[in-house]
């Protein structure tokens, strides 16, 4: 019985080579199974680094430095109200 938590990849695979899905925020790259491996930025932010492909439950595990993550997106604005401005109508005297 060993300590070491050695999980067996597939592979290993460079971050820069993977593809960021910046709408869904994850990175996946092709599995040989047709379908893609996948790990979240969030995921990767907090150190986990196995993408796993959910059609053949492959691994890889992703080569990657945390400080170079994509920044955080920008906290979403909150949506100013509109203000009501009143219309503004050029009155030309
Ligand atoms: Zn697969």
């Amino acid at each position: 019985m060993s300590d070491d938590e050695q999980i067996s990849v597939y592979d290993e695979v460079e971050i820069e080579d993977m593809t960021f899905d910046e709408t869904l925020q994850i990175y996946h790259y092709p599995c040989p199974c047709g379908d893609k491996f996948e790990i979240s930025l969030a995921d990767l932010r907090d150190k986990e680094d196995i993408a796993v492909c959910p059609s053949c439950s492959l691994m890889i595990r992703v080569i990657f430095d945390v400080n170079d993550l994509p920044k955080d997106p920008e906290p979403e604005p909150p949506v100013e109200q509109q203000e009501e401005t009143p219309a503004q109508v050029a009155i030309v005297a």
